[in-house]
């Protein structure tokens, strides 16, 4: 068959290198600069020095043997100090969470930049509609822009958080879309900031009340390099009532409340779908008559080996 995947994320990766193995023709799109979606590594700029923070997810845990296997091939590495060591230790890609997604991908045939706005039926298969990623300024795109039309395909496999491909899929698929709209999402911000001297901080903090959910030395994880790098990241609560600040209004609030001195750099990131907190509860969706599938984290838990176990899942349902 000839699939298309839209999202290069750990499902689409995932679901395309089960396919390709298989011997499907398998292309993948992504609106971002690179395969990785919340598996994603910010650099900044300072004084000549490239400063990398991992500004999505934070490491890996392992439940499934075959995700277990993967990161070991892909060389990831105990991130010690874990103070809730119970479920399993902690795993980061190195040098950086990049890594993972960007050493996945190698092999694919993969267009980044893309935003995938329309998916149409026709005769001879499913056709997909692209605008330039750098056009479209919210998770959806507006309506009016014409797109670039590739295909025709088999079969299409959505990857993009719920809400984005429920979009995509409400015309041609709107049983499909109408199953997404249970799943439910926190927001998150990810300050950023480089600091001239080590932060009086433990490498990871979790506090219980407040506008932080987590915060972590970047530089303290194994094989990172460079200055003192924190990224600290918004509980829930904060983040839905900060959701439509601006990032210089983040920076500080969360700088004020860390004491943390003048950055040498600093960024602020929003993610509108970050941490699922209601799942579909089913691994993945599969139309065997439209030849449409649905795969993310979103389908069994937020984290990343979920979103893994999702595309693996989706690929099967396709081959079958
Ligand atoms: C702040 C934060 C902290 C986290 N911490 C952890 C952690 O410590 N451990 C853990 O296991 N998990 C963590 N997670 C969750 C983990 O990152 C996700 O579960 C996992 O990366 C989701 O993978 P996915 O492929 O389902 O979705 P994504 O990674 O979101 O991939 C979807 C892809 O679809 C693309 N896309 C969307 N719409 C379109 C479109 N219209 N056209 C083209 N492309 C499109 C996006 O660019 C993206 O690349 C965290 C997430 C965040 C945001």
């Amino acid at each position: 068959m000839k699939i298309a995947i839209i999202g290069a994320g750990l499902a689409g990766l995932a679901c395309a290198r089960a396919l390709a193995a298989s011997g499907h023709q398998v292309r993948l799109f992504d609106k971002g600069r690179a395969a990785g979606g919340r598996l994603a590594t910010r650099r900044l700029e300072h004084d000549g020095q490239t400063i990398r923070f991992d500004h999505g997810a934070q490491y890996l845990r392992v439940r499934h043997a075959g995700f277990g296997r993967l990161l070991a091939e892909q060389g990831c590495q105990p991130w010690p100090r874990s103070e809730d060591g119970e479920d399993g230790p902690r795993l980061v890609p190195v040098p950086a969470m990049s890594a993972l997604p960007r050493a996945l991908a190698q092999g694919l045939d993969l267009t980044t930049g893309v935003h995938v706005a329309a998916l149409r039926r026709q005769e001879e298969g499913w056709m997909l509609g692209h605008v330039p990623a750098a056009v479209v300024k919210g998770p959806i795109a507006p309506p009016g822009l014409e797109p670039v039309w590739e295909g025709p395909f088999d079969a299409v496999a959505l990857t993009a958080p719920a809400p984005q491909s429920a979009a995509l899929l409400a015309v041609p698929a709107p049983d499909l879309a109408e199953a997404l709209e249970v799943v439910e999402y926190a927001p998150c911000w990810s300050w950023m900031a480089a600091f001239a001297e080590p932060l009086p901080l433990p490498d990871t903090l979790r506090p219980d009340l407040g506008p932080i959910g987590w915060a972590a030395r970047n530089n303290a994880k194994p094989g990172r390099e460079g200055p003192e790098a924190w990224v600290v990241q918004t509980a829930p609560q904060w983040s839905r009532e900060h959701l439509e600040s601006s990032p210089e209004q983040v920076s500080a609030a969360l700088r004020a409340v860390l004491r943390a001195p003048e950055p040498l750099v600093q960024a602020a990131h929003r993610w509108r779908f970050s941490l699922v907190e209601r799942a579909l509860g089913r691994p993945c969706l599969w139309d065997a008559g439209l030849k449409l599938g649905v795969a993310g984290d979103f389908c069994l838990a937020g984290r990343a080996e979920s979103a893994f176990l999702s595309g693996e899942a989706l690929a099967q349902a396709m081959r079958s």
